[in-house]
């Protein structure tokens, strides 16, 4: 995506107090790296989230080893409490400094400055041309700006990348210093803290280490190998949402992984939205046949746009399928609404730059249903969506979150329907988000193209927050797949369709859960559960008695560490693979036919009988305790 190189001037003016501060702080940062390096060539330096960056061309290339002396040499341009003075000029006037190189320099350069030059030559005839000077440094900038340096109290430079000027490859590359800057030390310091857990946190990280899943190149990227343990997991999440499901009516069904092209021709998915999808398959019968008829690739591609030629789409969305089994029998308003789930895999051609770890990928499994319903039914099916969200994210400990609203853009054309439609949509959504004690926002522009929807964002423990699934309303692809229903006036009626993924897709949520957790999984939810740690050869008897009597409880998942080692050494790999209970089997133990129990967590929780224990860790899993 391009990248604005400048903001509208009515942008600027809604730049927020801590944009300021960080907009303010990427000048200092360039009148730092300048006094170090004069020649230095600045395109642009605008505030991003949680910071700010500058993009430069320097022969000098930029390390970390760099920062420290950087972050001085701010220090010193901050002390110096320089004025920020924002100076209206002619257009000459800054075409003359720029060719100086005496804008977005300290002083007159031999060279000119090459990125000022072009951002001039870019700014609108009618927008005036100021430039902001504090000290010797002056930079071609709408603002604003906090007054004085002084103001950028607490900042730090984080890192360096390569960036084409403007984002674009055919431009040259440039190096982009990123920075960060809070209002004080207390807030910066506990960015940075958070950002060190973060990474502690890594799913990609914590992925590998315990287990959980595998991205193999042969395979392909973007496609997620679960392994046994991050199996354990995914199956006991969808366990326990398929419970809620079933408490409030959602059928289950199962279909295919492709559908036909002309499904998504009338879904509209074909051949609209191709950049975002696997090509299609198309049989060899058929191939061979256009090959003899001297067709190539090109022509394919048209032909397979204009549906002269059919094929296979690896599916993008499970809708069409579920739209299929709605229409397959008669409908009367009596048995709506239908609730139809499934967890259903779907396909999607991300960038392979964007590809990594579980939260982005190219096939994924989402908690989808589609609940098609009556006009006056869309309201109560909403708020079903969110009670169970609410009682998901509650059972696994995330309390904190809250919904945006995604209304249309009323400036765009790009949403299909009638607007009636879409008044009424929006007008439920509204309502419901209403009615919610949750926090909710409104956000035009963040539609889909066929309705309103709501999304959720959830807050993990370190303050992050991430965006889970939606619900949406649709009233388009009832009508383009003719779908109806018998009505009390024994006359046909469109259905609404609502579309709700509430968590997105199996592999984000668990990636974000493994986060949340950091990769200490509630006991029901932990890939062991249990781990018995038998403390010499002598005692494995007992810990097989112990093992049987444990297995009582349906399908718990647990282990006999049978090693030589030392108990010391086998409690170190109970941790490191974050195992909530381990239980210690010696002399003592097997004289009072009890157990030790240790606790990933907690400790040590004392010795207890056998039954004791089956009690407690039965009760802890029945009940998904966190
Ligand atoms: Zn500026
Ligand atoms: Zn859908």
């Amino acid at each position: 995506m391009a990248e604005k190189a400048r903001k509208t001037l009515e942008e600027r003016a809604q730049m927020s107090d801590i944009e300021r501060l960080r907009h303010s702080c990427a000048h200092v940062l360039a009148t730092a790296i300048l006094r170090i390096w004069p020649d230095a060539q600045l395109a642009a330096g605008p505030p991003v989230e949680n910071g700010f960056y500058y993009d430069m061309d320097l022969d000098h290339r930029i390390s970390p080893e760099d920062f420290e002396r950087i972050e001085a040499e701010m220090k010193k341009v901050v002390k110096e409490n320089q004025k920020f003075e924002r100076i209206v000029l002619s257009r000459a006037e800054a075409m003359d400094m720029a060719q100086s190189g005496r804008l977005g320099g300290l002083t007159e350069r031999d060279a000119p400055s090459k990125f000022k030059i072009d951002i001039l030559e870019n700014i609108p005839d009618d927008e005036e041309i100021s430039i902001y000077q504090n000290g010797e440094f002056t930079d071609l900038c709408a603002g604003p700006h906090v007054g004085f340096t002084s103001k950028c109290k607490a900042f730090k430079v984080m890192s360096v990348a390569s960036a084409f000027y403007k984002g674009d490859a055919n431009n040259p590359q440039l190096q982009r210093v990123y920075g960060t800057a809070f209002p004080n030390k207390t807030e910066l310091n506990a960015y940075l803290e958070q950002l060190e857990e973060a990474k502690k946190r890594d799913h990609r990280k914590l992925g590998r280490e315990l287990g959980l899943f595998h991205i193999d190149e042969e395979v392909g990227q973007g496609l997620i190998l679960w392994m046994p343990k991050g199996a354990v997991i995914r199956q006991e999440l969808q366990d326990f949402i398929s419970e809620e499901l079933r408490k409030q009516g959602y059928s289950q069904v199962f279909t295919p992984n492709i559908g036909k092209l002309d499904l998504y021709r009338t879904s509209g998915h074909f051949p609209y939205y191709q950049d975002s999808q696997y090509p299609p398959i198309v049989d060899r019968e058929t191939l061979k046949h256009l090959a003899d008829e001297g067709c190539g690739c090109a022509e394919l591609s048209n032909r397979l746009d204009a549906g002269d030629v059919d094929g296979y789409l690896l599916r993008p969305m499970n809708c069409p399928h579920h739209i299929k089994i709605f229409s397959a029998t008669h409908h009367s308003y009596r048995d709506m609404p239908v609730r139809l789930a499934e967890f259903g895999t779907v396909y999607r051609w991300e960038q392979s730059g964007e590809l990594g770890g579980m939260t982005r990928v190219r096939g994924f499994t989402q908690d989808d249903a589609h609940l098609f319903c009556t006009p006056d039914q869309v309201e109560d099916e909403i708020i079903g969506c969110l009670n169970l969200v609410k009682k998901v994210l509650t059972t696994l400990g995330i309390d904190d979150y809250r919904v945006r609203v995604g209304l249309r853009d009323p400036d765009s054309s790009k949403y299909v329907g009638d607007p009636e439609d879409w008044d009424r949509a929006e007008e439920s959504l509204r309502q419901v988000a209403s009615t919610l004690d949750v926090p909710f926002t409104e956000a035009a522009g963040e539609a889909a193209f066929y309705g309103p929807k709501i999304d959720f964002l959830v807050k993990d423990v370190i303050g992050r927050e991430w965006q889970l699934g939606t619900v949406q309303v649709d009233y388009n692809l009832p009508r383009r797949f003719d779908l109806s229903y018998v009505g009390a006036d024994n006359q046909p009626h469109r259905p609404v369709m609502i579309h709700r993924a509430p968590f997105g897709s199996m592999e984000r949520f668990v990636g974000v859960l493994i986060e949340h957790f950091a990769g200490h999984f509630p006991t029901w939810l932990a890939p062991e559960q249990v781990r018995l740690l038998p403390i010499s050869e002598k005692y494995h008897a007992y810990a097989d008695t112990v093992a049987e009597t444990l297995r009582t409880i349906p399908g718990l998942r647990m282990t006999i560490d049978r090693n030589s080692e030392k108990v010391g050494a086998k409690i170190r790999l109970a941790q490191l693979e974050k195992v909530p209970y381990m239980l210690l089997i010696g002399a003592q133990e097997e004289e009072s036919q009890q157990v030790t129990i240790r606790h990933r967590n907690r400790g040590d929780l004392g010795s207890v009988s056998v039954s004791a224990f089956l009690e407690q860790v039965g009760t802890e899993i029945r009940e998904r305790s966190l």
